[in-house]
Order: structure tokens, then sequence, then C-alpha cells
């Protein structure tokens, strides 16, 4: 059986959601800050099928998304807030409405924090995080069980219609789908979504040059910061299961660093049969930023936001500390004990 992890129906989101769009309107479509493809993908495909249904949509993220996501149909229509808060906060203030993508919790806006808890209009949230807060939205397709955020809005373009898929949403939710599983190989719950691609495919121009755009656009500097990564820091603790590589803000510089070059990195200890869990550190602006993976049951959502003011999914999670390098591998290190049983116990 198909658990749907479901905070309202999908009626109910429909009936909401359909008196929201009725009329036409001017809507902002917001996203996570460091956005990923999928936050990319699901808010340019998403405000795409708005403008077809007669709305203004504009979309906004919190800071600057990678250049491996550049190429996507529409990206360079999205105001990026810090590059230009003040049109953004006009732009924000001027919305009928704010639909919020890939993410559920405030914390997670960045600098436009300030602007969102001032904002009194309504919030639809369409999301796939766990633990959503309900009470900030007027209607929420809020879901753990699916692949993306962009499988969300393809299932949401689909209620209305296949006529509504062309080839440049098909492309963006694709990005969406294909980064936010790890090209299929982790995040699928049920079929539909290979079903769900199928028809995205049929429209896209083509899945294979989809793919090498997101994937085949290394700099040497990326692909020798990912070989360093591996060989050079990658700590092995057997006794939980557990890799750490830990990337200080010299080491960044060192290959010439650019938003998103680790981007993938902590993925690849998990390719070793022994591990569970594998950890990211990395040192940016002022703060450490933690990327956790797991494999099976071991939920990193749960330790990510327990310990490191962050969360996620069961198998992916994110968190930041505001300390430095060598007291936040410490508390790392400190906490692995109190997991240690749910690591090795398969
Ligand atoms: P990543 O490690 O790729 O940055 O993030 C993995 C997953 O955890 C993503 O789904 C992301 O949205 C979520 N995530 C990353 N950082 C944070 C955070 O600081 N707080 C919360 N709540 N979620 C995060
Ligand atoms: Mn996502």
């Amino acid at each position: 059986m198909q658990i749907i992890m479901s905070i309202m129906t999908r009626d109910q989101f429909f009936t909401s959601f359909n008196e929201v769009i009725h009329t036409p309107s001017r809507f902002t479509v917001l996203s996570h800050v460091n956005p990923d493809g999928d936050a990319i993908g699901s808010s340019l495909a998403f405000s795409q099928m708005l403008q077809k249904l007669g709305h203004a949509v504009e979309v906004i993220v919190p800071n600057d998304f990678p250049d491996f996501l550049a190429w996507m149909p529409g990206a360079s229509s999205i105001h990026v807030y810090d590059k230009d808060p003040d049109q953004c906060d006009s732009i924000l203030k001027a919305s009928d409405a704010l639909f919020v993508l890939d993410f559920n919790h405030i914390s997670r806006s960045g600098a436009i924090r300030n602007t969102l808890e001032n904002l009194n209009i309504d919030k639809i949230l369409i999301d796939h995080h766990r633990d959503a807060d309900m009470s900030q939205f007027r209607c929420a397709l809020s879901e753990t069980e699916v692949s993306s955020t962009s499988e969300l809005v393809a299932e949401i373009i689909l209620h209305y219609g296949e006529q509504y898929l062309d080839d440049a949403i098909a492309t963006n939710l694709l990005v969406g789908i294909v980064t936010d599983t790890g090209s299929f190989a982790h995040s699928i719950f049920h079929p539909e979504t290979f079903s769900i691609c199928a028809k995205l495919i049929e429209k896209a121009p083509s899945y294979n040059q989809i793919h090498q755009l997101v994937y085949d656009t290394f700099s040497e500097n990326r692909l020798r910061l990912l070989g360093y990564s591996i060989s050079n820091k990658m700590e092995i603790l057997d006794e939980y299961a557990t890799a750490i590589i830990s990337l200080s803000k010299e080491e960044l510089s060192q290959f010439d660093y650019q938003v998103g070059d680790t981007e993938g990195v902590v993925n690849y200890p998990l390719s070793m049969k022994k591990m569970r869990m594998s950890v990211l550190v990395t040192e940016r602006q002022g703060v450490i930023r933690f990327s956790f993976r797991s494999k099976g049951s071991f939920s990193v959502h749960e330790l990510a936001q327990k310990y490191f003011n962050g969360g996620g999914h069961t198998n992916a999670a994110g968190g930041t500390l505001n300390c430095s390098m060598d007291a936040a591998l410490e508390k790392l290190h400190r906490i692995l004990p109190e997991y240690k049983e749910l690591l090795i116990n398969k």
C-alpha cells in the first residue's frame, strides 16, 4: 500500500488552490536559500504554468544558484534577493499571494526572512520536506513520500491537463526530479515518479542533453576538489558506519570554490557497502554548513534537527552551526555515540 503523508488531502488542496488562482493575479514564487535543481526547476515550471493561466508571476530566491542550472528555461528571469533586495521587497509587497516551493520553514528563507515575517498575504505551500508548520499557509500540498517538489508541481500541472506541459516546463521539472533523486538512485517512493517522467520526457527536447547540461559541466578545479575530498579528507569511523569530510574556507579557496562545487561530494562515501551515514562539513561565510546523507532507515533529518539547527528528509538533510570548524567537528564526534545502535543495526 502506498502511504502518502498528507497534511491536507489533494482534494482539499485543489479546492483551495482553485480559489487562489481563480482571478488573474500577481503572484510570487519563492524557493529556499542555496537553491538546488529542485528549487529552481519546480519554481520555474510552476511560474510558467501560472503564466499560462493568465497570471503575472515573478520567481525569487534568497541567494544565487549554481552555474550548472543557469541554462534552464527561464532561469535568467529569476530575481536573486541578495543581489537586489529593494526590487525583491517591492515585488513581494505588490503580490496577491506567495507560493512557497521546496521548503517549509522560514529559517530556510535566508535574507528574505524579515520581509516574509511582515508579509500579510496568502501563502501556499508546495513541498516535500518533513515537519511543515501548517499554521503559516492558506493551503498546502505537502507530501514527504515523493521524490521532489518538481514531481508535486508535475502532478498539479497534469491535474489541469497535459496540454499545459510544454518543452520548457518539462525540462525544468525533469531537472528537479533528476537532481533530487541523484539520477533516479534514491528518493523513489512509487512507480508514478517514472510514469510522470515518461510524460515529461515525451515533451522535453532531449533527456540525454538535460543530464549532460546538469552533470557534465565540472570545472577542472571542481573535479580536483572532489578527488581531494575523498583522498585526503575522508575520515572513516567504522564503529559508527559513518564517513566525515570537512573542508575549510582555505581548502575551498585553494580549489577556487564556486557556488555548487561541493554539490554531490557527500554522496560518494555512501557508495561503500559498509557506510550508513555520510557527513560533509564546510566552512562558509561565517557559518559551518552540514550536509547529511544516509542509507536505509537511519534518519539524518532527526539528527540535523536535534543538533544542527536543520532538517530535511530521512536520507538527506542539512544544518548549520555558528562556530569554528574544530568546534563543529568536535560536536559531531560527541553526538555519534547516541546514534551508534541505530547506525550499526541494519
Ligand atoms: P543539502 O545537503 O543538499 O544541502 O540538503 C539536503 C536536504 O536537506 C535538502 O532537501 C534541503 O532542502 C534540506 N536542508 C539543507 N539544509 C537545511 C537546513 O539548514 N535546514 C533544513 N530544515 N533543511 C535543510
Ligand atoms: Mn527538493
